[in-house]
Parts: C-alpha cells; sequence; structure tokens
C-alpha cells in the first residue's frame, strides 16, 4: 500500500483508513492509498510550521537550490518507474507518461536553478535611510493538485514553493497521486529536512476542505474545476489567505485563411486529443476563416481519422479516460451533440482488443458547431473538438473572447500585422501566433483571465507567486 509522507515519515491516515485505487484500463483496484483527513491535515500543517522554525528555515538559497536540482536528479534515476506508475495510475500512454515525468525533472532542475538567482531590491528614499526590498517565504504553503498530469502539477507547484523557502502541504486527487507520493519519498532520500514537504492522500471533500480552510497556511494554489475552486477561495477567505486558482479553459485555435493549414492541422489534432482531452488547455475550439473552412476541416478530419485509441502499453496517440464519472461526463456531452444532429467531421478509432471496464472514449470532431451551443461554451475535459466558421478578424476576436474562460489561444496567420493585433486582442493568460502548446514551456508564466482563473504559475513569475517582499527601513544618519 502506498504511504503518506508528514513530518519526514511515510505513514497511513491517523484513523487507517484506505481508499482503492481504480485503474483507468479496466476499473480495477490495482493499489490502495490512505485516505487522509483532517487529523492528517493537521499534522502535516504543523510539521510544516516546524520545519520552517527549524533548519528549513536557515538553508540558503543555494542549498535550497541544490536539493531541487538533487531530487531533479533523482526523478531522471528513476524515470522509467516512475513512467510506468504514472502510466498506471492514469492510463496515459508510455511515451505520454516518459515525457511527463521529464517535464517534472525540468520543474525541478529549472526552479533548482532560479532559487539563488531572486533577489530584492534597493529603494531610494530620503537621506539618512537606506531601504532594502527583501524577497520573502510565506510560510506553509498548501497545492491542491488533480488527477490529469500528477507529476507534472506536483513539480510545478512545490518547486517554486520550495526554492522560495516555504514549507509545502500538498493534496493529490485520490484518482491518481501514485507518482507525488513516490516522489516526495524519494525527496527524503535526497536530505529535504522532514517537514518541509508533506503529501496528504484522500478526497477532496475531507482532506482538501481541511487544507484549504486550516488556519495554519499562508498560502494555497489550486488548480481543478470552476465549482470546487469558488469552494476552496471561500475558505482560504475566512482566513484571509492568499489563494491562486487555475480552472478550466475552452481553449480556441483562429485560423485565418492565409495560414500554413499543413502546419497548423496536426498541431490542432494533437492539442485536443493530448492526454485524452484531459487538459485545461486543450485547444477545443477550431475556428476558421469562412474562405478555409472547409479545407481546414477537411485536413484535420484527415489526420483524426488515424488516431488510435489504446492502453499505456499499446502506446497509441490517447488512453482511457481517468474514471468513470470523467467517462459518463464525456459520453454525455458527445451523445447530446449527436442527438442534436451535429454533424461528426470524423472520430479515431478504439484498439481492436481492450480490456473490459476500462474508460476509453473514441476522439471526435464536430463541424459547424452553433455559437450558442454547448460545446461552444463549455469544458468537456475530453477529447472533443468544436469547429465553427468566422468572417474576418473582429468577428474572429469576438468569437474567441466570447466564453467564459481565458486561458490559453493559438492565431495561425502567414499576416504580421494580424498576429499582433489578435494576439494583443485576445482575453488569456497565454497566446501561440503560428503554434501551440497545450500546458507546455515550465518557463513561461501561464494561469488564466476571467472564469479560468487568477495568479500565474510556470517561468520566474511562480517565484513571485509563492513569496512575499518586506520592506526594510534603516535610518542611520
Ligand atoms: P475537482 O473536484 O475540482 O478536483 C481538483 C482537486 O480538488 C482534486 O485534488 C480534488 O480532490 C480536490 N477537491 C475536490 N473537492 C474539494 C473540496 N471541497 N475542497 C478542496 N479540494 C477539493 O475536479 P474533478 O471532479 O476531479 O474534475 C471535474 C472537472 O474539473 C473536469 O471534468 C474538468 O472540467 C475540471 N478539471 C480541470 C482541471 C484543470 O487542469 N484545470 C483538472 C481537473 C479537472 P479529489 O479528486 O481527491 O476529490
Ligand atoms: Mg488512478
Amino acid at each position: 500500500m502506498a504511504k503518506m509522507i508528514i513530518g519526514g515519515r511515510l505513514t497511513d491516515a491517523q484513523d487507517g483508513r484506505t481508499i482503492e485505487v481504480l485503474s483507468p484500463v479496466d476499473g480495477k483496484p490495482f493499489e490502495q492509498i490512505p485516505r487522509g483527513g483532517t487529523a492528517d491535515i493537521d499534522l502535516a500543517v504543523a510539521a510544516a510550521q516546524a520545519a520552517l522554525a527549524g533548519p528549513w528555515g536557515k538553508f540558503t538559497a543555494t542549498e535550497r537550490g541544490r536539493l531541487l536540482q538533487r531530487l531533479g536528479q533523482k526523478v531522471l534515476d528513476h524515470a522509467e518507474e516512475l513512467s510506468l506508475l504514472e502510466a498506471r495510475d492514469t492510463g496515459k500512454p508510455m511515451t505520454t507518461a516518459r515525457n511527463d515525468i521529464q517535464v517534472l525533472a525540468r520543474y525541478l532542475e529549472y526552479y533548482g536553478g532560479a532559487a539563488d538567482k531572486v533577489h530584492g531590491e534597493v529603494i531610494p528614499f530620503l537621506n539618512g535611510y537606506s531601504v532594502t526590498l527583501l524577497r520573502e517565504p510565506l510560510g506553509v504553503t498548501g497545492h491542491i493538485i488533480p488527477w490529469n498530469y500528477p507529476a507534472q502539477m506536483f513539480g510545478r507547484s512545490i518547486a517554486p514553493a520550495l526554492a522560495m523557502g516555504n514549507a509545502a502541504v500538498v493534496k493529490p486527487a485520490e484518482d491518481a497521486c501514485l507518482t507525488p507520493l513516490r516522489v516526495a519519498a524519494l525527496a527524503l532520500e535526497v536530505g529535504f529536512p522532514e517537514g518541509v514537504l508533506n503529501l496528504v492522500s484522500g478526497y477532496g471533500e475531507e482532506a482538501g476542505a481541511a487544507l484549504a480552510a486550516h488556519p495554519g497556511i499562508n498560502f494555497l494554489t489550486f488548480t481543478g474545476s470552476n465549482e470546487v475552486g469558488v469552494l476552496v477561495q471561500q475558505a482560504t477567505a475566512r482566513n484571509a489567505v492568499k489563494c491562486v486558482l487555475e480552472l478550466g479553459g475552452k481553449s480556441p485555435h483562429v485560423v485565418f485563411a492565409d495560414a500554413d493549414i499543413e502546419r497548423a492541422a496536426p498541431i490542432i489534432v494533437r492539442g485536443f486529443i493530448q492526454n485524452t482531452g484531459q487538459t485545461c488547455t486543450a485547444g477545443s475550439r477550431l475556428l476558421v476563416q469562412r474562405e478555409a473552412y472547409e479545407q481546414v476541416v477537411a485536413r484535420v478530419a484527415e489526420l483524426l481519422a488515424k488516431v488510435r485509441v489504446g492502453t499505456p502499453e499499446m502506446d497509441f496517440d490517447c488512453g482511457p479516460l481517468v474514471n468513470a464519472s470523467q467517462h459518463q461526463r464525456v459520453n454525455r456531452y458527445v451523445n447530446n451533440a449527436r442527438a442534436a444532429g451535429l454533424p461528426v467531421l470524423a472520430t479515431g478509432s478504439l484498439a481492436a482488443e481492450l480490456p473490459a471496464g476500462g474508460y476509453y472514449v473514441q476522439p471526435v470532431f464536430f463541424g459547424n458547431v452553433p455559437r450558442q451551443d454547448a460545446l461552444a461554451h463549455e469544458e468537456v475535459f475530453g477529447p472533443v473538438l468544436a469547429a465553427m466558421p468566422f468572417e474576418d478578424e473582429a468577428d474572429a476576436i469576438a468569437l474567441a473572447n466570447g466564453t467564459s474562460y481565458g486561458l490559453l489561444a493559438a492565431v495561425w496567420t502567414e499576416n504580421g500585422g494580424r498576429q499582433q493585433r489578435v494576439g494583443k486582442a485576445l482575453r488569456c493568460g497565454q497566446v501561440f501566433i503560428n503554434g501551440f502548446g497545450a500546458g507546455g514551456g515550465v518557463e513561461l508564466p501561464f494561469g488564466g483571465m476571467k472564469k479560468s482563473g487568477h495568479g500565474r504559475e510556470k517561468g520566474f513569475i511562480a517565484l513571485e507567486e509563492m513569496s512575499t517582499t518586506k520592506t526594510l527601513v534603516h535610518y542611520h544618519g
């Protein structure tokens, strides 16, 4: 059975309760995890507070960075073991899981390298004074992460927090938390002091809610659904705790008639089938200028028809969805769209021999989706692409900005002026021009506008989010 990590110890839940972990491949149990709750969160927060008051609080930035880099190397040393665990837990194809473990290592290396490059400022003030702006840790940081990219999300969340000298309590999703649990155990092996990195597995309504509402945390970052994001923000508000939210998206590709369609089409397909569509930045809307609409959708459909879904070992383009409720959710959207008569332009195919009981779906591409349709607005979180034509630049911008989300977008055009105009007019946290990186880029500041959330992760900016300043005013005459 997998163990939680609290105060430097591998442990079960205080009350001994457990959760069966089901495999997305066949729906069967294959592992157990502790069902942590309020008592475990209390212990983890206390352990983090003790770590800050202990040796960790005295570590230099260089020492913190070195430890993170050592953990990055440890992850690389264990890459195959961790990739197998990640694939088993989430159902991802092996190639995707291997990539995710490399990205986890990159987060640890990047923030490890950055730790001692963050410095404060000297502020000119009155004669006789010296004023220094110091960068300081926030204290205990809480991290509630989802099941879609457990390894990547874990690295992205904890690496900047620890680089800045905080102590972390992580609540991963019970659907997929085996890799974070294992990596937190490896962190002890490379020498992180006890209590610096605590992981409490369990249900969101139990361990997650207890963490968000805990008066002992000083910061919380949450990635997941809008509904729970709002709950979490309410809970942190009661304790005046800063909260970063990374919620959903309905990210558009905006394809103008002059675009390089041969370059765009495979990237568009990858952008919505990646991780079987379970990606907050999935490019799930394909907006195409009317003159090129038929040509673009035909090329995308042609490529989608070659996409295959299988088990992690088959290592095709997609694996199963993560769990039964996700499976029902995606099927509901697809069945509603089919029942409403939306044209199916193409589907991917399921492998011939798939284990019974797994959560497999065919990727599907709908054409001429009405602008008010659910598929034009709502995040499916599955491999479903909705195409819509637009008339001109102004119409493209209105359509692209016409959902409550604002996470990511791509603009496809060879016209330099239009690249800049449209790029600047889109209301979202990242815009790619003639490219698309769903979730990619350890170095690239990332986060939402509008209902996609607030606060930034990735890049150097995460070091600012996960720290605070102190203005030291010194009168010396
Ligand atoms: P979710 O419930 O928002 O889960 C995200 C995280 O929050 C998990 O660790 C979850 O724990 C935890 N959580 C759940 N209820 C909580 C509560 N009351 N207080 C504190 N933490 C809580 O998302 P989901 O149900 O797994 O997925 C539903 C939909 O959310 C998806 O279909 C998708 O649209 C969206 N989603 C978005 C992202 C993203 O990357 N933006 C990621 C995942 C899901 P447990 O899962 O262990 O209960
Ligand atoms: Mg699982």
